[in-house]
């Protein structure tokens, strides 16, 4: 069964998140059922990039990733999109016998059962900015699909007031979850160069209204790729 991939790059490392600085091969499937304002990967997510998405075999995948890692074993990330949508069953199991081991993230619309053959579940719900509704009955969905199974940890990008209340709000249903905050970053969406002061900034804001709050139960950090790399795609 093939598998719609958008990219295959690395070895980088995971900009944000639970495994950030962690060494991982990205694998970036075709295709979303969300359509965030500030997605940043819209080349993975609008029908007029379907031209540009190649169907792989899980054995081709895998080919790419050994040819990128220099045949070590290696975390690949599986990202979109919305990676949930692809028959990733057989990849994992192949990945798996090859001695890789795979994370995967995403906004928690769909659950599939091979996320509980997963190692890392990165569960990213979209908030107000996105634009998206969020259904917490499809987030715990996914994380009934994933039990016994994967480290699971929950993601939410922060870009003002209202994202702020939407993670706490969802850290509340969910507060036995290990909680991260990523710091959002708007120059994507104004055709801009990501501009390191101004992510620094929205970082000390975000660290002092948890702080004021007195909610320490997050790990708030920025998006280290965006700091060593912007906004270029494929590092
Ligand atoms: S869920 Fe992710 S990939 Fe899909 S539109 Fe939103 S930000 Fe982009």
């Amino acid at each position: 069964m093939s598998i719609l991939i958008s990219e295959i790059f690395g070895p980088t490392i995971q900009g944000e998140g639970s495994l950030i600085g962690r060494a991982t091969v990205f694998v970036r499937t075709g295709g979303c059922d969300f359509r965030c304002d500030f997605c940043d990967t819209l080349y993975a997510v609008l029908p007029q990039h379907k031209g540009d998405w190649t169907p792989r075999s899980p054995a081709e995948i895998v080919g790419e990733v050994e040819k990128l890692s220099g045949g070590h074993p290696i975390l690949i990330t599986l990202s979109g999109g919305n990676p949930a949508l692809q028959p990733l069953q057989p990849l994992l199991d192949l990945g798996h016998s090859r001695g890789h081991n795979f994370a995967l993230e995403t906004q928690a619309s769909r659950a599939q059962n091979w996320f509980s053959q997963l190692d890392f579940l990165i569960l990213s719900p979209k908030p107000p900015s996105s634009r998206m509704e969020f259904r917490a009955e499809k987030l715990r969905e996914c994380l009934d699909a994933a039990q016994n199974g994967p480290q699971i940890s929950l993601k939410v990008v922060v870009f003002d007031e209202a994202d702020y209340a939407f993670a706490r709000r969802v850290h509340a249903l969910h507060p036995e979850i290990p909680f991260y905050l990523s710091v959002g970053n708007p120059s994507p969406q104004n055709g801009a160069e990501a501009d390191a002061n101004d992510l620094a900034r929205r970082l000390e804001w975000l660290l002092d209204r948890a702080a004021r709050d007195g909610w320490f139960g997050a790990t708030i950090l920025p998006q280290l790729h965006v700091l060593l790399w912007g906004n270029k795609r494929g590092v």
